[in-house]
């Protein structure tokens, strides 16, 4: 995409993150509330939807806007963990859906009518299994009968669908247990108290994340997107975008940790002279800095081979992994660097902490990015 293109969609993001400033995420993240005026800014200004086609009503805009748009949300030390699942949620519908369900929802999402923030996959007992989930969906007439639990459901109470992923043909004797899962897309405005139960779930940081219990919950059949069966197919078809703009954020938030600390050494004066001076600061922070840049390096390759078309599964995979790694990495060394002050609320580190090191774990954890370089690309045994 065009380098001057991505320079004032950076600034334009940027501008609108400064009326959002540390003091409002210290208040919503004491007492875990959702960033809302945040979402209804950045969904007012288009950045949401960018991915959407305009003549859907979207920005119509290649994968690296969207990056650049989540990373310059996490550069400002914003959390785009709010809101970030809708731009690769479309993807579902976009790719695989029905023209008259792209119709029927991504103009509304665009315009910010419709919210479709929760991606309902992880389950308690099948974890990163994804093939072992139990959630079933049993055709019924004109519905699907559902009934199960997911785990993890992030943004349900502030989302208006879900992107539900639910075993719809049992696993018999030599089934490939990936095959038979279906995707529907449930309108939880109908469906809450009506079969499906949401309960919030306290975590580390402020991320709105849930469980959610379905019981009986009728779900009209022509949600379904695609072909029944075939759903998991969907999902990872999505994941590459997926990796690829978590990597993005954890770029976003490397830079952020890294001009903090970089700030805070130069003016903080000990033993007569700024701590910027010692070397013992200073390298940890110029090697947080080089792996950044590697990672970064990571994501533009990915996305490179994202929007060329071609196989970027490896690629999206590695950049998720080293972004994460480099977002941590730099985030341990700015709490370092303030020494005492990187432990207070009021300088945002260790909320941008805990933030950040979710992406060790969410949307996939390092070891199944590890199995899947050593199995895929280097052709070594399936070590489950
Ligand atoms: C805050 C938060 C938000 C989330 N949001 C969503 C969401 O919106 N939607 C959604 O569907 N999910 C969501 N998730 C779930 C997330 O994707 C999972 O937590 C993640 O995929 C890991 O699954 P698990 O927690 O079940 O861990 P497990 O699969 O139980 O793994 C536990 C540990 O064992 C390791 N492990 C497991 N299998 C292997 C193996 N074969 N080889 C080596 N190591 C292995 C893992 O790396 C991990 O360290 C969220 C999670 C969190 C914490």
């Amino acid at each position: 995409m065009d380098p001057e293109l991505i320079a004032d969609i950076r600034s334009a993001v940027a501008q609108l993150c400064a009326n959002f400033d540390g003091a409002y995420w210290q208040r919503l993240d004491r007492d875990m509330v959702y960033p809302t005026e945040f979402v209804t800014a950045l969904t007012e200004a288009g950045w949401l939807s960018v991915l959407i086609p305009e003549e859907l009503g979207g920005g119509g805009l290649p994968l690296s806007a969207a990056a650049a748009v989540l990373e310059e949300i996490q550069r400002s030390g914003c959390n785009g963990g709010a809101c970030h699942a809708q731009m690769y949620t479309m993807g579902t519908i976009l790719r695989h859906g029905s023209a008259e369900q792209k119709q029927r929802y991504l103009p509304a999402i665009a315009r910010g009518e419709l919210r479709m923030q929760a991606f309902g996959v992880t389950e308690p007992t099948s974890g990163s299994n994804t093939g072992a989930l139990r959630t079933r969906a049993v055709l019924d007439g004109d519905h699907y009968v559902v009934n199960g639990q997911k785990i993890w459901t992030s943004r349900a109470e502030h989302s208006d669908l879900m992107v539900l992923l639910a075993r719809t043909t049992p696993l018999t004797d030599g089934m490939k247990h990936t095959d038979g899962l279906s995707v529907l897309l449930v309108d939880m405005r109908a469906a809450v108290g009506n079969g499906l139960t949401i309960r919030p779930i306290r975590t580390m940081m402020n991320h709105a994340t849930t469980e959610v219990f379905f019981d009986d919950l009728r779900v009209p059949a022509e949600t379904l997107i695609g072909d029944e069966g075939r759903g998991f197919r969907y999902i990872l078809s999505g994941m590459n975008a997926e990796r690829i703009l978590i990597a993005a954020e954890c770029v976003g938030d490397a830079k952020w940790f890294i001009d903090k600390a970089v700030a805070y050494a130069g003016q903080r004066s000990v033993f007569g002279r700024p701590i910027a001076e010692h070397q013992g600061v200073q390298f940890p922070i110029a090697r947080a800095y080089a792996n950044m840049r590697a990672a970064e390096l990571m994501v533009n390759e990915a996305l490179h081979r994202y929007e060329s078309g071609g196989d970027c599964g490896a690629e999206a995979n590695m950049a998720k992994m080293l972004a994460a790694d480099a977002s941590f990495e730099a985030a341990n060394v700015c709490i370092q660097t303030h020494g005492g002050f990187g432990f207070a609320e009021e300088y945002d580190i260790e909320r941008k902490f805990r933030e950040t090191r979710l992406y060790q774990v969410a949307p996939i954890s390092t070891n199944l990015i590890l199995s899947y370089l050593g199995e895929h690309v280097l052709g070594m045994p399936r070590s489950y």
